[in-house]
């Protein structure tokens, strides 16, 4: 619902619009420099009250609601900034997207890259809510079945090491090392996560 800029230097009636969570009720007077003021209901079932200018410009979105929600998730976002998974995908991204990152030539580089579902901070959410319901456990680590290609919902699982490096050995294989000995440690950049 965007309008022009030039159409709040008269009186236009903003009743009935609706912008972002709120829906213009009616005029509420003016403030003291005589500037037009708008009752609105929130869709959180809250009233506010607002500058024309501020529904049109989409400064003013909701009664307040958005802004803590927002506020909400990000305090829920840095809460779960110590858990195991948050490392975990923290490193997925330092892997594909930060050159600087030692297993960066390992992935970003060969074109190994994360979903746009699970990128971001709404991605995290994502991706947690994903790992839970796709059968996170501590012990396992982050698996893609198909070496060559990104980190998504259809190529990844939880898998334990074993699976892992069975999985790894035939990525690894026709990468660098050769035919790989199983009971060998992985090479550090395989690991796809810390502990
Ligand atoms: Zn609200």
């Amino acid at each position: 619902m965007r309008m022009e800029m030039k159409i709040m230097g008269k009186f236009k009636d903003l009743t009935g619009l609706k912008f972002g969570k709120l829906t213009v009720i009616e005029q509420a007077g003016h403030d003291k420099y005589n500037k037009i003021l708008w009752k609105c209901k929130c869709d959180c079932g809250k009233e506010t009250i607002t500058h024309g200018r501020d529904l049109v410009n989409e400064h003013c979105k909701s009664c307040g609601c958005l802004l803590n929600s927002n506020r909400k998730e990000e305090g829920r976002f840095k809460g779960l900034s110590k858990t195991r998974i948050y490392t975990i995908w923290k490193g997925m991204n330092q892997r594909c997207n930060n050159p600087n990152c030692e297993a960066y030539s390992y992935y970003g580089a060969k074109g190994i890259d994360i979903c746009d579902e699970w990128k971001g901070t709404q991605g995290f959410f994502n991706f947690l809510a994903w790992s839970l319901e796709n059968g996170y456990e501590k012990d396992l680590t982050i698996d893609r079945m198909d070496g060559n290609k990104g980190y998504s919902p259809s190529n990844c699982r939880w898998a334990d090491w074993s699976t892992q490096r069975r999985n790894q050995n035939r990525t690894v294989a026709v990468n660098q090392y050769g035919t790989w000995n199983l009971k060998q440690p992985l090479p550090e950049p395989y690991r796809e996560s810390e502990e």
